[in-house]
């Protein structure tokens, strides 16, 4: 590592992916520069994962407080303060910021602020200032989205300025089903608005487990909030102090705020990609091989901005990755089967491995073991709500394949059980582990009723299908 140029490796981001490779090449010895034209940490933590995780929180208080009665407790008439939360918020992001600040400084990493761009494969521009590097890393991650429509630009909101809001709007409609709406959808009911969310389909969430996002649809409708499918956004306008969204079925909705929540592109524009020799898709994304590498051989790239699976753990563990591989002597890659993730609605989704759907699209066989149950907690919260929990084994090799829940912690449930995916854990692994007593967690390993098969179609009889 004794280039001639300014840097061994020079990252454009200092993002999630970004800032653990910076710091894993500087621990190997490597000169390393990152540069970032907003605030450390990039969109996870500051118009992301972490205020999104904190607002859900702050929402959850509206349930606690009502289920307190039932056990007891008599609370008085409850107010929220939309700027003191937000202004708490702002306070540790901050904080975190100066974490990560510190972090990539006490790792010898050079930081570098403004807007990169390349000039030419080796060289990158910061302002006036221009930096040679024998590597370079993309992980400039992404961006939300507008869609095209009259007045989406003008009056509508993305969650990149939901963090920012001024007040607590009174009514919003939120459009695209995606995790970013279902959460957002949460966040401001719990919160005290009256909530619409728009999506173009039948059911949102498309590609998560069909019970999951019906489970999922059931609870928020129960809960209040106004769930419109098969219906979108085509127009947005302004009428006096609030706005009116005109939408494909015909019904125009006034509201006080609309956020497209419509999914992200990757942040790719202006950043001299043509310049040097980085090619990218027709999403902007940028092309990248098995391991990170660009269309030009000696600049990468990863996370958000490679559009593949947009979660803050796999940027990371890309970024580590691929510094392990240029400047640790350990080239490795990642292993992409069996991620976890988590949809902080209210309730939470957690997931692992393959839908009902999925396995039964691959999967020569596939045994379905499912329970849905109301939690110990709402026996005398007097709440409705219900837990469902979900388990897809190939029937091969007994194998589980799947795991969901929709319920009250089940990112945290699903985190442990992806780990026993991970390890290739069969079913009969799930019985013979004792539970715990008394969790909603230990359902996942005393689910002993298989779900009958579905009948196939072409055995459907006329009758039946009547
Ligand atoms: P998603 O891609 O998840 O969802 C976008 C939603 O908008 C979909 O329902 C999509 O519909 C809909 N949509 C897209 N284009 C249009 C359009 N022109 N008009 C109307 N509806 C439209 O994007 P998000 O913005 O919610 O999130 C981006 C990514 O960020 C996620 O995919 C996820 O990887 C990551 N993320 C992860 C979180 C977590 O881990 N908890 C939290 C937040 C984000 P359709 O399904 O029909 O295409």
């Amino acid at each position: 590592m004794t280039s001639s140029y300014d840097f061994d490796y020079f990252v454009i981001g200092a993002g999630s992916g970004g800032v653990r490779s910076a710091r894993i090449a500087a621990g190997y010895g490597a000169r390393v520069a990152v540069a970032e034209d907003r605030h450390l940490g990039g969109t996870c933590v500051n118009v992301g994962c972490v205020p999104k995780n904190l607002l859900v929180y702050a929402a959850h208080f509206a349930q606690d407080f009502e289920d307190a009665a039932g056990f007891g407790w008599s609370i008085g008439p409850t107010r929220h303060d939309w700027a003191r939360l937000i202004a708490n918020k702002n306070t540790e992001i901050q904080r975190l910021n100066g974490v990560y600040r510190r972090l990539l400084e006490g790792a010898g990493v050079t930081i570098v602020e403004g807007r990169a761009r390349l000039v030419d494969a080796h060289t990158v521009a910061v302002g006036e200032e221009r930096y040679t590097a024998d590597k370079i890393l993309i992980a400039t991650g992404g961006w939300p989205e507008l869609p095209d429509i009259p007045g989406a630009r003008e009056h509508g909101i993305t969650s990149n300025e939901a963090f920012y809001l001024e007040r607590l709007p009174g009514r919003i409609l939120i459009v695209g089903g995606g995790y970013i709406g279902v959460e957002f959808a949460g966040i401001f009911h719990g919160l005290g608005s009256r909530v619409s969310l728009s999506y173009r389909g039948p059911l949102f969430l498309r590609g998560f487990d069909q019970d999951v996002r019906e489970a999922l649809a059931e609870e928020m409708a129960r809960s209040g909030v106004e769930l419109l499918f098969k219906t979108t956004v085509e127009r947005v306008e302004k009428a006096g102090d609030c706005l009116l969204a005109h939408m494909s079925d015909g019904q125009v909705i006034e509201t006080d705020a609309v956020m497209f929540a419509t999914g992200r592109k990757p942040n790719t524009d202006g950043l001299g990609l043509e310049e040097a020799g980085v090619r990218v898709d027709a999403a902007g994304a940028v092309i990248i091989d098995e391991d990170y590498r660009t269309t030009a051989a000696n600049i990468y790239a990863v996370g958000d901005v490679t559009n593949r699976i947009a979660l803050t753990p796999v940027a990371i563990a890309e970024g580590h990755a691929l510094a392990d591989t240029l400047f640790g002597n350990n080239p490795r890659r990642i292993d992409y089967e069996n991620i976890p993730t988590a949809v902080f609605s209210l309730p939470p989704i957690g997931t692992v491995g393959l839908t009902e759907e999925e396995a039964r699209r691959t999967l020569a066989g596939v045994d379905i073991y499912t329970s849905s149950f109301r939690p110990m907690r709402h026996t005398l919260s007097g709440r409705q709500e219900k837990t469902l929990m979900k388990l897809v084994v190939d029937r091969a090799d007994g194998r589980v394949v799947g795991c969901h829940m929709v319920g009250p912690d089940a990112p945290e449930i699903i985190q442990g059980l992806a780990v026993a995916m991970v390890a290739g854990a069969t079913k009969a692994d799930f019985d013979r582990t004792m539970g715990i007593h008394p969790t909603a967690a230990e359902e996942f390993v005393t689910m002993r009723t298989k779900a009958p098969d579905p009948v196939p179609q072409d055995e459907v009889t006329d009758e039946a299908a009547q």
